[in-house]
């Protein structure tokens, strides 16, 4: 058997362009599905994966670890960077959807599962809309109390909320009073069954990102995330020693060695590799080997397309050490159109049981992305006060 070619299908969601990898073979009705969404840079993931179809077309399929060897090493440059990384890992996943295609069994399968019965699903506030999610002012705890009481309302049991500002690398009190506000609002208004957990989006200094972690550390959360850069792994470990709420990291990390140092230094307890950006399943897998060694959870970074959500399901059925899966269910009215999905959620509590179809069992509906074609992201970008750049 043989690769025939590789496509990419953009499809515009709002604040992002989801981009689906169809990897084609020679065997009549067989080909694989992947995702390789990179927000603002999807020009350049459509050219990266065509790049690397350079190297892989003509090649069996089923070869998935050497395919994978050779998209990362082949012509000098290893593929660590992010815009390489998605594009291998687009092209890695629907692989592993054409070897579950072939066997006849779901993904997780392939890799000795399911090690579960079921995985809980978290939501963004407001679902994942845009705007309820990463522009509810921090001034405005109600506003976050009463997200918070909908996500519930929809049979959610862990949500996550924007609930820290972007500051400069040092600030007074006001801000972290405010989260702090935020994160009490929503406690008060969910209790204490429910799990709460806050996205720093990397914007505080380690300074600053140790003020919001103990301010909001009384609250219980189920963990605070990317309290500041990724490359500040010092500042990670001081974070997360320095807390009894579990600090999550790792979405910006793009392959082994880069996870290997941050669980070196202990920077977080929760590990949230992409799927569709840290080189796919092939990597992840070694990912997860490593985080087990450490005793740290999984928890993948998942708000992107359909295809990413299957892949975290199928990962989190195969992987002991993960925890949850992140969920978008709002982000654009025609989400469920665009895909049909092997795996079954129950509405009530937000459960999900493992799909019998093979591979990441889902299928994407061409026709439904070809209305929805490549518009620039809705654009998001953070000036401090006196007209700095900052991180969004
Ligand atoms: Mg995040």
């Amino acid at each position: 058997m043989k690769i025939t070619g590789i496509e990419t299908l953009v499809c515009h969601a709002r604040m992002r362009n989801w981009v689906f990898v169809k990897v084609l073979t020679d065997q009549p009705g067989l080909f694989g599905w992947g995702e390789a969404t990179l927000e603002w840079h999807t020009r350049s993931i459509v050219g990266a994966v065509e790049d690397l179809a350079e190297l892989v077309v003509g090649e069996d399929p089923t070869r998935v670890e050497h395919l994978w060897q050779m998209m990362w090493r082949q012509h000098f440059w290893h593929g660590s960077g992010v815009v390489r990384s998605t594009a291998i890992a687009g092209i890695d996943l629907a692989l592993w959807d054409i070897v579950g295609k072939l066997h006849g069994v779901p993904c997780h399968k392939l890799w000795g599962g399911p090690v579960r019965d079921s995985i809980r699903l978290y939501c963004h506030l407001g679902g994942g809309n845009l705007e309820s999610f990463y522009e509810t002012p921090v001034d405005n705890a109600r506003q976050f109390a009463d997200l918070a009481r909908e996500a519930v309302a929809e049979g959610f049991t862990a949500f996550k909320s924007m609930a820290v500002p972007p500051t400069m690398p040092v600030e007074g009190l006001k801000p972290v009073k405010a989260a702090e506000a935020c994160v009490a609002a929503m406690r008060e208004a969910v209790g204490d069954d429910i799990d709460i957990m806050v996205d720093c989006h990397a914007r505080p200094s380690p300074a600053m990102g140790m003020k919001f972690a103990k301010a909001v550390d009384p609250y219980g959360l189920y963990f605070f995330e990317e309290p500041c850069w990724p490359e500040n792994l010092e500042g990670l470990a001081a974070i997360n020693a320095a807390v009894t709420t579990p600090i999550a990291t790792g979405e910006r990390l793009t392959h082994l060695a880069a996870f290997r140092d941050l669980f070196a230094v202990r920077g977080c307890e929760i590990c949230q590799l992409d799927l569709t950006h840290c080189g796919g399943f092939t990597e992840a897998r070694r990912i997860a080997a490593l985080c087990d060694a450490h005793r740290i959870a999984l928890a993948p970074h998942n708000p992107q397309g359909p295809v990413s959500t299957a892949a975290s399901l199928e990962f989190g059925f195969s992987q002991p050490s993960y925890i949850i899966c992140e969920s978008v269910h709002n982000d654009v009215p025609w989400r469920q159109d665009v895909v049909d999905e092997g795996f079954t959620i129950d509405p009530a509590t937000r459960t999900v049981t493992p799909s019998e179809r093979p591979g990441l069992g889902i299928s994407i509906n061409e026709e439904e992305v070809r209305k929805h074609p490549f518009e620039q992201e809705v654009a998001q970008r953070v000036f401090y006060r006196d007209g700095a750049a900052g991180d969004w």
